[in-house]
């Protein structure tokens, strides 16, 4: 005789398996590679079928989902002019890291005079959110590089603020938001391209191998970025030669000697040249295509700068 509708059978997954081994299995099947984009199709997804098996799972496995992945989001997604049905679906509750992909406005105040708070150049009602709004949340990264011309003025607004809020540059192309109520928050702003850039060029300029060497190197740098790697290898090859003034105004060249990402200080001073630095790799990377700056280095380099 068939069971019942009303008889199941308990599921093995909860009444055979303590705890621990069932978060290990939900962390191994929802872990995923690259930031997860809530309502869209991840690649490899099906496995988040397991969030649909009951409810006690789908609580275990959902706290899982989001301590181990970030997500993927941005300003559209909090806006007040958004409708919902064109916003991810963030459990507020439960998100502990996020990526913002860009620092635009949303679609909805772009057109509009009067936006949201989120929306504002100040960006005041999303750092209010962060504060206050996600009381699991970890990590928070925007990445500017899209609207450095935004990040710049919404950095100068929250240092005239009045507030306690912080804007600072701590490496070539990162700055951290600090804040009285975000001190357990890592929160930072990242011009991605040249940040995930920058460590690894400055590893290979200090590298003792050959001029030949250091070029094999650059081509993998080149297959996951075909654009920056070699405008920031020519400025380093163009100070090694004693000609990045050729490339950069003087202001650029003193606060490059000054090599302040590998002193290790923190204070203000260190911050300011490396804001300063940031901007003035951000302009050379702006008015310099990779193939100008792949033809010096193709070249003899002494012979290009003489
Ligand atoms: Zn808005």
């Amino acid at each position: 005789m068939a069971t019942p509708m009303s008889q199941h059978q308990p599921c093995p997954l909860l009444t055979k398996l303590p705890s621990e081994l069932r978060i290990r299995i939900y962390e191994d099947v929802l872990r995923f590679d690259n930031p997860i984009k809530l309502r869209q199709h991840v690649p490899g997804s099906e496995s988040t079928t397991i969030l649909r098996c009951n409810r006690q799972i789908y609580h275990e496995a959902l706290a899982v989902l989001y301590d181990v992945n970030i997500v993927s989001v941005s300003r559209n997604d909090f806006c007040a002019k958004t409708t919902s049905a064109l916003q991810t679906p963030i459990l507020a509750q439960h998100v502990k890291h996020l990526r913002f992909t860009r620092f635009s406005e949303s679609i909805a105040c772009n057109f509009l005079l009067d936006r949201c708070s989120v929306c504002q150049s100040d960006a005041k009602g999303l750092v209010e959110l962060l504060e206050h709004g996600m009381p699991m949340l970890k990590s928070v990264t925007i990445d500017y590089s899209t609207q450095i011309n935004a990040f710049l003025q919404f950095k100068d607004l929250v240092s005239q603020g009045g507030t306690n809020t912080t804007v600072d540059c701590i490496n070539i192309g990162v700055y951290r938001v600090r804040a009285d109520r975000l001190d357990d928050l890592d929160f930072t702003f990242r011009h991605r391209p040249l940040a995930s850039c920058w460590p690894a060029i400055v590893r290979l300029s200090s590298m003792d191998i050959s001029q030949q060497e250091k070029d094999e190197r650059l081509v993998p740098l080149r297959a996951a970025d075909p654009d920056v790697p070699d405008k920031l290898w020519l400025l380093f090859c163009a100070d090694k030669y004693g000609q990045l003034g050729q490339l950069c105004n003087d202001n650029t060249v003193e606060a490059w000697r000054t090599e302040p990402w590998l002193s290790g200080s923190h204070d203000e001073q260190r911050s300011n040249t490396l804001h300063e630095l940031t901007l003035a790799v951000q302009h050379f990377m702006k008015t310099h295509t990779a193939v100008q700056c792949r033809r010096y280095l193709t070249s003899q380099i002494t012979e290009v700068f003489g």
